[in-house]
């Protein structure tokens, strides 16, 4: 291991390493001392090429964790999704935060060094499927990189954060958003994009990291035949059938990189089909390439090498953009270079990296879409029934599009030999929408979204919330099968990082910030962070002390749509915040009070039955990604049982037909609604709350 890490960095480093502690090259950051990084400073989104989140310090261990405490912590000035990684470069703290912000702190003081908004538009917010998150950026030479969820790739001064150069990637005329950390090789920025909800097609691109110019653009899914030129696109086109391109076809690769420097490839994870309904997609047939897989490209061309495709012919939702992490495991008594995911599919994938190769492949929570993967074909052995599209029936699918696993990165302990995994049970009701049109605005995936809602009954409503659970997987990629785990009430819980103290660090959706041991899963520490923590912690060293930096912040796709089961434990409030520790820290979080949600106290009833029914059709179809399923928004976005306007409907209609709201992302939606389905919302939603507030809720 030794060895081939030394020539890895022979192989980068022209200039830099002569083998000394990362925290003595300050400067440019470059391919030499990120491969060298001793743990010191976390350099790029993974922390490594490989991104395991693992950090070889131990300072923080089992003995002393019990003194770990508060160094200082920063409020941000957003109330949405946090879900960046903070970097740790030459003693200061690099973040972005949600609506594309970055903030640059002192390490040990807390003191704010510089702050960068890139002003997107707020009509964007309607574009973004999850939230105006972001995950962070990249480092190189002396610029940080990031993307903004209007689809710019920025490079900032890392001193100064000062703006250096500036690019549109994407045809902002289309609903594309970046919410993805972009990753640098050899001084290429690569960043992807989402949308595929929407109605995009996927592409990645690399950016000359001193000037933004283009270098090369890698498209996951073909255009229509006769306009593809790369040869992996022509390959593509006979495995669609019917226009596939007129919606894109999908396939963003908006989050998952990992890089292999001796190889010399780059790993994509690419998502999902747009529209999702394979029926709409491809006539119900063909794999689809390279919708849901994971394809390894030469970074230097962005040429196509191999790729492997976890859900052939994917029409649920099925991303393969879920965290994709490199190690080398002996595996039948012989040492393998793999790649390992555990995409929304529900089953854990150890690939030969070199090749593309299934090796094995395993469910790690229950799913009823497939009995299993042959290893021989890498096909999954798939459920009949669960082509909905065939049927014309609901079915009950398991994993449901939030995943068995989300964007939540894992973390690998090698020491363990144990891939941990911020895991989902989740199920969702399929059902093909007959006669389906895409609209300009919002969800286009052709399902039937609102035949779905939860209805207002107590008992089914309590066994959907006890069939949604979150869990904390310590998982044997070798043996294909878990150690140990932790069940949580709520779904959506936070990403991982693992330690040489032996200790595994996330927080939670109850507010908690945590520390396991990697072993056996016990609880060593807890933090009240009083709010929900779904980003990834890092960690790093100054002046001989070890620190753990998270970003705190409810938020992302599941809490702003899941509706009554996204927070069984009640209202979850969004206290956004930069949290770092030490041992010995002394500092406290002010007291937060009361949460004072307005009350469900609606206005009269109004709209007929017909109305009311219309007005569901409509919430289901336009409004409950973003408000929550059934009306039961969650506070990240307006709960709108609760909103002011709910009383009044000329207000309602300057807000959903006016558009009075569009700095926050709540855009006119007068080219999809009349005036009079807008209203019937309004009644649809006022019944609503009537009907929560008689089921008991505040
Ligand atoms: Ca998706």
């Amino acid at each position: 291991m030794r060895f081939r890490l030394l020539a890895a960095v022979a192989l980068l480093s022209l200039a830099a390493c002569k083998q000394q502690p990362s925290s003595e090259l300050p400067g440019a950051v470059n391919g030499a001392r990120i491969l060298a990084a001793n743990g010191d400073e976390w350099l790029s989104y993974g922390r490594t090429y490989d991104e395991q989140r693992n950090s070889p310090l131990d300072q923080i261990n089992q003995g002393t964790v019990k003194n770990l405490g508060l160094a200082w912590f920063a409020d941000l000035d957003t109330a949405r999704g946090q879900e960046a990684t903070p970097l740790a470069i030459d003693g200061k703290i690099y973040i972005t935060t949600a609506w594309s912000k970055a903030k640059a702190y002192d390490a040990v003081t807390g003191k704010l060094e510089w702050e960068y908004d890139p002003k997107v538009p707020g009509e964007r917010g309607v574009a973004a499927c999850c939230d105006v998150v972001n995950r962070g950026m990249a480092a190189w030479g002396d610029k940080l990189f990031m993307g903004t969820l209007d689809g710019r790739l920025v490079a900032l001064d890392r001193k100064t954060g000062k703006e250096v150069w500036s690019v549109v990637t994407l045809d902002q005329s289309k609903p594309y958003t970046i919410t993805g950390a972009p990753r640098v090789i050899d001084g290429k920025v690569i960043i992807g994009n989402g949308g595929a909800e929407m109605g995009v097609r996927g592409f990645l691109t690399a950016y000359d990291a001193d000037t933004g110019k283009e270098l090369w653009r890698f498209y996951s899914v073909p255009d229509e035949p006769g306009k593809n030129t790369a040869d992996h696109l022509k390959k593509a086109e006979a495995t669609w059938k019917g226009e596939w391109w007129k919606q894109g076809a999908g396939g963003t690769m908006w989050d998952a990189m990992a890089y292999d420097p001796e190889l010399d490839l780059l790993y994509v994870g690419v998502g999902n089909g747009s529209p999702w309904n394979q029926y709409y997609r491809s006539q119900g047939e063909g794999d689809n390439l390279y919708l849901s897989s994971i394809v390894a490209i030469r970074p230097k061309t962005g040429e196509y090498v191999w790729h492997f495709q976890t859900t052939p012919g994917e029409t649920w939702d099925y991303t393969a953009t879920q965290h994709i992490m490199l190690a080398d495991l002996t595996i039948d008594g012989a040492k393998r270079k793999v790649l390992m995911q555990a995409p929304k599919n529900g089953f854990f994938f150890v690939l030969d990296r070199t090749n593309g190769k299934l090796i094995s492949a395993k469910n790690f929570v229950p799913v009823n879409w497939a009995t299993g993967f042959d290893v021989a074909t890498g096909r999954p052995i798939e459920n009949p029934e669960s082509r909905y599209y065939r049927s014309g029936k609901v079915w009950l699918g398991s994993p449901g599009p939030i995943g068995a696993h989300n964007w939540h990165p894992m973390a690998y302990d090698p020491l363990e030999g144990l891939v941990y995994i911020p895991a989902i049970n989740s199920a969702f009701p399929f059902l093909h929408k007959p006669d389906w049109k895409p609209n300009k605005h919002g969800f286009n995936v052709g399902l039937d979204l609102a035949a779905g809602a939860m209805p207002a009954d107590a008992k089914i409503r309590a066994g959907a919330i006890a069939a949604t659970t979150g869990e904390l997987i310590a998982w044997d990629p070798v043996a294909q099968k878990p150690r140990w785990k932790i069940k949580f009430p709520g779904a959506w819980n936070g990403g991982l990082l693992a330690t040489a103290g032996k200790l595994l660090f996330q927080g939670n959706m109850a507010g908690e910030f945590n520390a396991y041991d990697t072993a056996t899963g016990k609880k060593l520490w807890s933090f009240d962070a009083q709010t929900g923590v779904v980003a990834p912690p890092s960690t790093f060293r100054v002046n001989g002390e070890q620190y753990v930096a998270v970003l705190a912040g409810w938020g992302g796709a599941w809490p702003i749509s899941a509706g009554v089961v996204a927070e069984p434990q009640g209202p979850i409030r969004n206290h956004s915040r930069l949290l770092v520790f030490k041992i010995g820290g002394k500092g406290k979080l002010p007291d937060p009070g009361p949460y004072n949600l307005p009350p469900l106290d609606p206005p009269a009833k109004t709209g007929t039955a017909d109305q009311i029914a219309d007005g569901a059709r409509n919430y289901g179809q336009f409004c409950s990604v973003c408000h929550g399923d059934s009306g039961v928004g969650t506070g990240v976005t307006r709960d709108l049982r609760r909103a002011g306007s709910l009383g009044d409907a000329k207000i309602w209609n300057q807000i959903v037909i006016g558009g009075a709201l569009k700095a926050n992302g709540m855009i006119s939606w007068k080219e999809e609604l009349s005036d009079q389905q807008a209203e019937n919302i309004r009644h649809y939603v006022i019944n609503r709350a009537h009907q929560d507030k008689a089921l008991g809720m505040k």
